[in-house]
């Protein structure tokens, strides 16, 4: 299961993916959903739902599904990403990701981490593979987002699913920004996951 660290001051190394059966893309390796900004609609609302949770002091959190936490993500076949050019940033950073401290965290779960092929990171540069414009001025967008919905009601969301005790909600409410119309047209991808 997912374990990141933070990659602070340190090098990692990483192997190669050719050399796995796509863990991170799993539903069975705890890989279910990603918290997403206002960036990363745009470019994912037309192959996967954009769906909302509710986290600590109920703040309202945009998040992409990426699988239905038993099965692999419907664009897996054959261990290979069948929309590599669209996939979401989460997929294109793994197994680096992006943190509220602005920081960059590591998952050691994936197991070519610390195979010794390329530098994925390093005190002062991530290497071209994984870097991204996500990884810069990170917290501003996650505080960004933030303040796009935090005028929203709770009671403009209904409850969709409930997945592996996480409960994943659909906006009913009349407001019509551009970012709850890509939600809304983003929901249809639902029928993609099987659940
Ligand atoms: S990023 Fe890691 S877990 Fe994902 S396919 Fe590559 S080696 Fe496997
Ligand atoms: S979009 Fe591609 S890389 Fe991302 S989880 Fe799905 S199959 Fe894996």
């Amino acid at each position: 299961m997912k374990n990141f660290i933070l990659s602070e001051n340190q090098n990692f190394f990483f192997g190669d993916c050719n050399n796995c059966e796509a863990k991170c893309c799993n539903g069975k390796n705890g890989t279910l959903y990603s918290q997403i900004i206002l960036e990363e609609f745009e470019k994912i609302y037309e192959n996967f739902p954009i769906l909302f949770i509710f986290g600590e002091l109920n703040f309202i959190k945009p998040v992409v599904l990426l699988t239905n936490g038993k099965d692999f993500c419907p664009y897996l076949d054959n261990f290979k990403c069948t929309i590599y050019d669209k996939r979401p940033t989460v997929c294109r950073t793994y197994p680096l990701s992006p943190n509220i401290d602005d920081k960059i965290y590591i998952d050691v779960f994936c197991p070519e981490v610390g195979k010794n092929n390329i530098k994925i990171i390093s005190k002062n540069s991530i290497h071209k593979n994984f870097d991204n414009e996500i990884f810069y001025d990170y917290q501003n967008k996650y505080i960004n987002t933030h303040l796009n919905f935090e005028n929203l009601k709770q009671n403009d969301f209904e409850l969709l699913k409930s997945i592996n005790n996480i409960d994943f909600y659909i906006y009913k409410g009349t407001s019509n920004s551009k970012y709850l119309k890509m939600h809304k047209d983003s929901i249809k991808n639902l029928n993609k996951f099987n659940i």
